[in-house]
């Protein structure tokens, strides 16, 4: 790693009023969390679908819910549960130290959908979810009930030969029919967006108030594949933005002024950054 790249970022970490923290898969793989892009990656950490060949690209989509509710259930609640039992990195709290002790106000936006932001402390207020989440449901048959958070002694059975989940599945409070994860899936023509829309509308607002003050947008691994989280770091930094770091391992490149780009994991990122702040 560059020495000198590595100051200028512990300086912009420094001087920043106000952070936009950008998140993608990346920030959760030092977590431990499987990145699933690649069949590969995917395959190991779901044996039954490389037996059935059934890729990452096929299996999240809406399609499976009203194919195979158990399978489909048996993937997302296999996730699900992952993300339960596994505790945010380091990094995080990190973060959320330097936004409740140091009061710097800061906002989240992710695409991930493990609700790790919200286990380290960061409320719901502060941060856009642009994919939704896994820790919320909505209707499969979208008979109007509201978007719900999972009770957090929610546990889903699944059996580890077949991937398949067990009775009784996820079901709607309102009509009692099937549920689905408020995640958007592929060809997803069913996802509730309201969630995320009243995230939307909380993230401009929050853009609006800070945008006299120094702005640091640090992004940790987002990759170029759906590249969401880069362009809202991207366009936030050219219209407001003091300071610009790109946290990735290998797609660390950013063709911007004045950036940025450290090729290293978030984890070490965030801790060389804010060592001796
Ligand atoms: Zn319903």
């Amino acid at each position: 790693m560059n020495q000198k790249t590595l100051l200028s970022a512990k300086k912009a970490w420094k001087e920043a009023e106000v952070i936009l923290v950008g998140a993608g898969a990346g920030m959760g793989v030092d977590s431990g969390l499987p990145d699933f892009r690649g069949n590969s990656g995917f395959w190991k950490a779901y044996p039954p679908l490389e037996k059935l060949g059934i890729q990452f690209e096929e299996m999240a989509n809406p399609y499976w819910f009203i194919k195979n509710p158990s399978l489909a259930w048996g993937f997302y609640g296999h996730r699900f549960n992952l993300y339960r039992k596994t505790n945010p990195h380091l990094g995080f709290k990190i973060l959320f130290e330097r936004h409740n002790k140091e009061k710097t106000p800061m906002f989240v936006f992710t695409s991930n959908v493990d609700g790790h932001f919200q286990s380290a402390g960061f409320t719901e207020k502060q941060i856009l979810e642009c994919h939704g989440s896994l820790m919320h449901f909505q209707c499969l048959a979208s008979c109007g009930n509201p978007i719900w958070q999972v009770k957090p002694e929610l546990i889903l059975n699944i059996d580890k030969n077949s991937l398949l989940a067990n009775e009784p599945l996820p079901s709607c409070p309102g009509c009692g029919s099937i549920a689905r994860p408020n995640i958007l899936m592929f060809s997803d023509f069913g996802w509730d967006s309201q969630r995320t829309y009243e995230q939307k509308q909380r993230f401009e607002k929050w853009i609006e108030e800070h945008k006299n003050k120094n702005l640091l947008v640090i992004e940790f691994g987002a990759g170029t594949n759906v590249p969401t989280v880069r362009l809202t770091c991207e366009h936030v930094y050219q219209s407001m933005g003091e300071n610009f770091i790109r946290v990735n391992p290998k797609e660390h490149q950013c063709g911007l002024k004045n950036t940025l780009s450290l090729p290293m994991g978030a984890e070490a990122a965030i801790k060389a950054i804010a060592k001796n702040h």
